[in-house]
């Protein structure tokens, strides 16, 4: 079986890189998503080293949205040379920062995804609403990636409409994670990702421990009880996606 975790920060876990990929022996690669201008060339950075297992993306999280006129142009300088942009989006919950200030960061990173072409990797957290009218606006159709998708039936629904990919995470496996294990059902399995957003969010076993892409298999292993599908099938259903919609 090989899955791909198609969202883990390497670059922020504090463990070394290789180890944790060494031992993911179930997982073909990872994209490592940057969150600001210096994580992201810290993702650049392993995408050199490990190349071929390790896809990197520029970009500033939501949380930094009002740093983004500073860190915009070292973002942009890096973002021909990344696999995706992001990443961006929008979280209402932790609202770190300012509603409009998250919006202009990621309307400016969509478009220049849309002008690259390339893949855009979005947050969205208690802003389903605001997320979607954006996208309905300016996204970049399968290749905008809903990622940690915690929506539940009438949102997942919505999104769906739009023709974007979801990405899942542990959650979908937590014991409280029936919400969003029903939206997971409406999701054809052609249209998901897996990841492990290493390393928060770690699924069970492991729940609390600090996560790593080796545990990806537990995420693919709750959606495969969610859409009554052999694993095997679960894994490269979405490595195929994760190919397609990273262009790799
Ligand atoms: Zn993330």
């Amino acid at each position: 079986m090989s899955w791909v975790d198609t969202h883990c920060h390497l670059q922020l876990d504090g463990r070394p890189p290789g180890e944790l990929l060494g031992r993911a022996t179930d997982v073909d690669w990872v994209v490592v998503p940057g969150v600001d201008a210096e994580s992201s060339a810290a993702s650049l950075a392993l995408s050199r080293e490990f190349q071929g297992q390790v896809l990197a993306t520029a970009g500033l999280h939501p949380h930094e949205a009002s740093t983004w006129p500073h860190q915009r142009t070292a973002i942009e300088d890096m973002a021909r040379q990344v696999s995706a942009i992001g990443e961006t989006g929008l979280d209402f919950y932790r609202h770190l920062a300012p509603a409009e200030d998250q919006e202009t960061s990621f309307r400016d990173h969509i478009a220049i995804a849309r002008e690259l072409g390339k893949p855009i990797v979005v947050h969205c957290r208690d802003a389903f609403s605001a997320v979607h009218t954006i996208v309905e606006e300016t996204g970049v159709g399968p290749q905008t990636i809903l990622h940690c998708w915690t929506g539940g039936r009438r949102w997942t629904r919505r999104f769906l409409d739009l023709g974007v990919t979801f990405s899942f995470a542990g959650p979908v496996a937590f014991e409280t994670g029936e919400t969003i294990r029903l939206a997971a059902e409406l999701v054809p399995p052609e249209r998901a990702l897996v990841e492990t957003d290493t390393p928060y969010l770690a699924p069970p076993p492991h729940r609390g421990e600090q996560n790593e892409p080796a545990w990806v298999e537990y995420v693919g292993a709750a959606l495969a009880k969610v859409w009554a599908l052999p694993e095997g099938e679960v894994a490269s259903i979405t490595s195929a996606n994760a190919a397609r919609v990273f262009g790799k």
